[in-house]
């Protein structure tokens, strides 16, 4: 039971209205299981996959949030279930995420991952590229998504100033965005930030999604992987 219990003590640190997603990857169905016992119903994966096979053997009324890389050639294989895919780093991916959904008759949420971490082994957008990418405006053709918000991971640093910084960053930028491409629009309102090591600097700084893995289930062994 002890995943109830981290679940409980995640969810009594969430102020009303930040969405928890579980970041369920690498571990067993089973733990899953446990998660949604306690009421967990999303939980987020990065490995098209193991999110596909899991998906099969839990319940239907789970929401998947892909939050890994998303490699256009596996986007097939998520777009009959996936609710969000939560790492759309160019218009590329998202016009073939429109045009997959289409092939179900489904609407898929994708939130624009913007990098504002210090490191260059993140993806995403980057802020400029990212209101090009918005200003050209060919995504308002595209029937299949929705564009639900923005994604960012801040540097894996002790610096907790930097951190703050870098998820500031990332709400500025959606405060914009929001209002210079999205204004009258429900859809843009999700700003997805924070682990279980930074979210409670993610929610100061203005995040309405963390995604919180280890705090839930515990460390994960990479070991068996490949
Ligand atoms: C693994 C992962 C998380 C969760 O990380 P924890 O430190 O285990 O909470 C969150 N977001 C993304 C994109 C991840 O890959």
């Amino acid at each position: 039971m002890e995943i109830r219990d981290n679940l409980e003590k995640v969810r009594a640190t969430l102020p009303a209205g930040v969405t928890l997603v579980a970041v369920s990857k690498t571990h067993p169905v089973e733990a899953l299981k446990e998660a949604y016992d306690a009421g967990q119903r999303i939980f987020g994966e990065n490995k098209v996959q193991e999110m596909t096979l899991k998906s099969r053997e839990l319940p239907d009324d789970i929401e998947w949030h892909f939050i890994g890389h998303v490699q256009r050639n596996k986007i097939h294989l998520m777009a009959p279930y996936v609710s969000v895919i939560q790492g759309v780093g160019s218009f590329e991916v998202l016009a073939e995420i429109d045009r997959q959904a289409a092939r179900f008759g489904r609407c898929i949420t994708c939130y624009l991952q913007l990098h504002i971490a210090q490191e260059d082994t993140k993806f995403g957008f980057t802020p400029d590229q990212c209101r090009t990418m918005l200003e050209e405006g060919r995504w308002r053709g595209l029937g299949n998504i929705r564009i639900g918000g923005v994604m960012g991971m801040a540097t894996n640093t002790d610096d907790s100033a930097q951190v703050m910084r870098e998820f500031q960053y990332l709400k500025q930028c959606f405060d914009e965005y929001r209002e210079r491409f999205f204004s009258g629009s429900e859809d843009f309102r999700t700003v997805s930030a924070g682990m279980s090591g930074d979210y409670g600097l993610a929610i100061r700084a203005g995040s309405t999604m963390v995604r919180i893995g280890s705090s839930i289930f515990g460390a994960r062994d990479y070991s068996n992987q490949h």
